[in-house]
């Protein structure tokens, strides 16, 4: 079955610039409204502004459900006409490719609500709620718990899933239990011990399971004034030691014990050092920054050169972390 038998009805027909229509099929130029939900597919998204290194083509289709009925449609929907899914969270840890995103790109960025249980230290989450936020919010409640991920730009979901982490302190610790919908539709809670947590990674990885809902284990009753400090100081550490003021997606490659990525990027000699508009920040090695103008080729292309360079000068052949999404081609 092809796209352009499309299950939803089309409710929509857009006008698709000469560019767009030249890799649009016929059904991507129409918005697809889900049946039973106030949910649309659309065509021909740019994904560029989802994504922290303001990089990448256009997503073939595009939804971004308020809730999880809608979130089950639109996997329905994909399995009914068998195209891939992609899970954007905060889009803070993926490199998408210029050529686009082939499939349906589900986005978690409206799925929100958080409440704070004052009874159990509790804090139940949807997978679409931003970490720094939260951490705020639990500061200014005195909530102790959540102070080292204020630096950290991605969604609750995001982290679930990449086990995020930061100040020897990562999601997995807090974790109780996350809600996870499977490709079928059914919706099972899964322990820390289920998700098989490790530095930077879990068994949700390339699993196509999306987290719905999160609930992490704080701890109520400090004085707010203290919390703030600690979450501010975090802050201000971050802001002083990596380059928050170009697009990036925080550190590029995993660190190879006992070695720091950061350290081998800079003693082989690569701070500064650039392919189109794509650069290894001066302020931190395991920083790709885009200046301006960057393409995710040039990113690629930056992050096969060091991975080289490292490999030439240390034996060592780095491992990102980030997440790079589509077809991909060296700038050079
Ligand atoms: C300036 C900067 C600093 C950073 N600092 C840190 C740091 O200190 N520590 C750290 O660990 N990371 C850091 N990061 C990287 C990034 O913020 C984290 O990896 C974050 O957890 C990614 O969350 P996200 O919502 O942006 O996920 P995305 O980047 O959108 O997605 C990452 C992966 O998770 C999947 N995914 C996202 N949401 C879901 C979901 N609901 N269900 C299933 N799969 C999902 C995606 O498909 C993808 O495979 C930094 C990034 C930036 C830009």
């Amino acid at each position: 079955m092809t796209i352009s038998q499309a299950a939803g009805s089309v409710c929509t027909v857009s006008t698709l610039t000469s560019e767009k229509q030249e890799t649009a099929n016929s059904v991507t130029s129409q918005v697809i409204c889900l049946p039973d939900t106030d949910c649309a597919i659309k065509p021909q998204a740019s994904l560029s502004a989802f994504t922290s290194y303001r990089v990448g083509g256009a997503a073939e289709l595009y939804v971004a459900p308020r809730n999880v009925e809608a979130l089950q449609a639109s996997m329905k929907y994909a399995k009914e006409h068998e195209i891939p899914v992609t899970i954007l969270g905060a889009g803070s840890n993926l490199l998408v490719s210029d050529r686009g995103l082939p499939g349906l790109v589900i986005a978690t960025r409206h799925l929100r609500y958080s409440h704070f249980d004052p009874a159990t230290g509790q804090l139940t989450v949807a997978a679409g709620e931003s970490i720094p936020s939260l951490a705020w919010q639990a500061a200014d409640l005195g909530w102790e718990g959540l102070e080292w991920a204020v630096g950290i730009p991605g969604t609750v979901g995001g982290a679930v899933v990449m086990n995020a982490g930061a100040h020897h302190s990562c999601t997995a610790d807090m974790l109780v239990s996350a809600q996870v919908l499977s490709p079928d539709g059914t919706i099972e809670t899964l322990t820390p011990e289920q998700l098989g947590y490790a530095y930077r990674t879990s068994l949700l990885q390339g699993s196509n399971r999306i987290v719905t809902q999160a609930t992490f284990q704080l701890r109520p009753g400090a004085d707010p004034a203290t919390v703030i400090a600690v979450t501010k100081e975090h802050k201000q550490h971050r802001l002083s030691t990596q380059p928050y003021n170009y697009p990036s997606c925080g550190s590029v490659f995993r660190n190879p014990k006992p070695y720091s990525a950061g350290w081998l990027i800079e003693q082989s000699g690569l701070k500064g050092f650039q392919i189109g508009g794509a650069q290894v920040a001066q302020l931190h090695a395991n920083f790709i920054v885009n200046r301006g103008g960057a393409k995710a080729s040039d990113i690629f292309s930056l992050i096969r050169h060091i991975q080289h360079q490292v490999q030439d000068q240390w034996s060592i052949w780095l491992e990102p972390e980030v997440k790079m999404l589509g077809d991909f081609q060296l700038a050079c």
